[in-house]
């Protein structure tokens, strides 16, 4: 089975206008339309709109990084999924660990978040991962496996669905999984989309990897026949780098 991969920048709260500009203009002068690789980026709610418009023409779509799970109301501060809807967002990032751990993230908060993404129609990237000390102690499939079982449910739109395999420990701290542990870990996450939707569905859903990926170790992780693309970072926020990535997709 043959998915498209998906190579995603998440650029956290970094970026001021300017520097939004002269990465979607570096992202649009390089990155061409491929069958096999989709990109997107996912910069702050501030500067959705403006890059909507600098990618306008573009194959490049355009994600949000955290959605709010209640349709509307009274929640100073929030962003729902009509507000991303209507700014043209196509990908949504839930429950990335830095929400878990500073924001209070839940799996169920999790769930309902991704239902509200896919209410909408727009596909919500399922970020789970374990840190280092459940790593360490070798007990790392089952807290994947509990947050996948919880952030998802068989109600959902398997064609809309992607996860995010992201080791804690990997994010930001220059330390990659090697190819073979992001390998058994994907093949774990596939195993219960299998029991929750089905052997054919599952195999279309796309099981991304991020953790420090970039340039060097691109080639060999997504070379891995379970990961289906990657969520960058701080390679992200390099025009150069973040490409490198998209072409070491298309080469795979
Ligand atoms: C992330 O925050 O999703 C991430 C993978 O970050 P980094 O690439 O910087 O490790």
């Amino acid at each position: 089975m043959s998915r498209t991969k998906l190579i995603a920048g998440n650029w956290k709260m970094n970026t001021n206008f300017s520097e939004a500009q002269i990465l979607c203009s570096a992202l649009k002068k390089t990155i061409r339309p491929s069958a096999t690789v989709e990109v997107a980026v996912c910069p702050p709610f501030t500067h959705l709109s403006i890059v909507n418009t600098l990618l306008n023409g573009t194959q490049i779509m355009l994600g949000a990084q955290n959605i709010h799970q209640d349709k509307k109301g009274a929640f100073t501060g929030e962003v729902s999924a009509q507000m991303l809807k209507d700014t043209g967002v196509e990908y949504v990032i839930i429950g990335h660990s830095e929400r878990r751990e500073h924001f209070g993230e839940t799996n169920t908060i999790v769930k309902e978040k991704a239902l509200r993404c896919l209410e909408l129609g727009m596909k919500p990237i399922v970020c789970v991962g374990e840190v280092l000390s459940e790593r360490k102690s070798g007990n790392y499939l089952n807290i994947v496996e509990e947050q996948v079982r919880e952030g998802l449910s068989r109600e959902m739109d398997p064609k809309k669905l992607v996860v995010a395999y992201e080791p804690v420990w990997a994010i930001g701290t220059g330390e990659t999984a090697s190819p073979e542990q992001a390998n058994e870990v994907h093949g774990h996450i596939r195993s219960i989309l299998t029991e929750y939707f089905g052997s054919e569905s599952a195999q279309e859903i796309r099981i991304i990897y991020g953790g420090s990926m970039k340039p060097s170790n691109a080639d060999e992780l997504l070379a891995q026949p379970e990961v289906d693309g990657g969520l960058i970072g701080g390679a992200s926020l390099n025009a150069e780098d973040f490409c490198a990535i998209v072409t070491a997709g298309e080469k795979q």
